[in-house]
């Protein structure tokens, strides 16, 4: 009886050394989806990954603060910044790539509501995936709900919304993947969604603009065909 060559009895061995981010990458490539900086990748992270990927992106973004001859080892200031950007990265400011989303509750609109109804302003939080500078601004959601339309919790629209800004993000995606999202879990008959944020970008470095704001909006169902609607919304909003 011949024995099997070592890596094809134990597969866990062969992939030793392979960074965790190649392993995910080489799921998603798999199952045909898209990795953009704010897409969601969460199903394809397996338990206990998401610390091995904490100490890869340590090690590269050190050899970024290295690059940049800065000398942590004596500089108490920078010793750990290094570790302290990856997990604001992974834990805090990316957070809505790498875990699922919300778990929200729908339930039957059992009181027929369908009145319009506005949620804001939503305070959020994202970063440019141009600069990773910081975009930090506000969302007003108009929901115009039918019989069958679902209801959520109010407090689960601001949920949704940091999942969706938890990303590297474009203001004009950011805005139609929230749209998507909640037209997903209601169904509504109409949904009006205004977003207004200062890109840091601007304010920080290139035209050092404090003051430009950019506002967008996105109006579906009975929001387009209704100009009245429109309106109602938009002149509800306290801007
Ligand atoms: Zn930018």
């Amino acid at each position: 009886m011949s024995l099997p060559p070592p890596d094809a009895m134990n597969p866990a061995d062969s992939d030793e050394g392979t960074p965790v981010s190649v392993k995910i990458r080489e799921r998603v490539r798999a199952a045909r989806k898209r990795f953009h900086a704010n897409d969601n990748i969460a199903d394809f992270i397996e338990p206990g990954e998401l610390e091995r990927l904490l100490d890869e992106v340590t090690e590269k973004m050190q050899g970024v603060l290295d690059s940049l001859v800065i000398d942590t080892a004596h500089d108490h200031n920078t010793t750990a910044t290094a570790r302290r950007v990856a997990k604001m990265y992974l834990t805090e400011v990316f957070k809505g790539r790498y875990v699922k989303g919300p778990t929200v509750t729908e339930f039957p609109n059992a009181e027929h509501l369908n009145e319009l109804m506005i949620v804001g302003p939503i305070t959020v939080r994202s970063a440019c995936s141009h600069h990773f500078c910081p975009v930090i601004g506000k969302v007003w959601i108009g929901v115009l709900p039918n019989e069958r339309t679902n209801v959520i919790g109010l407090s689960k629209y601001a949920r949704l919304a940091e999942w969706i800004m938890g990303r590297p993000q474009i203001q004009e995606e950011a805005i139609i993947q929230l749209a998507d999202l909640i037209q997903d879990k209601t169904s509504p008959d109409g949904l009006a969604i205004v977003m207004e944020a200062t890109h840091y970008c601007m304010a920080w470095r290139g035209v050092k603009d404090m003051d430009s704001k950019m506002i967008n909006s996105v109006m579906r169902g009975v929001f387009l065909k209704d100009p009245n609607l429109r309106r109602e919304f938009l002149s509800l909003i306290p801007r």
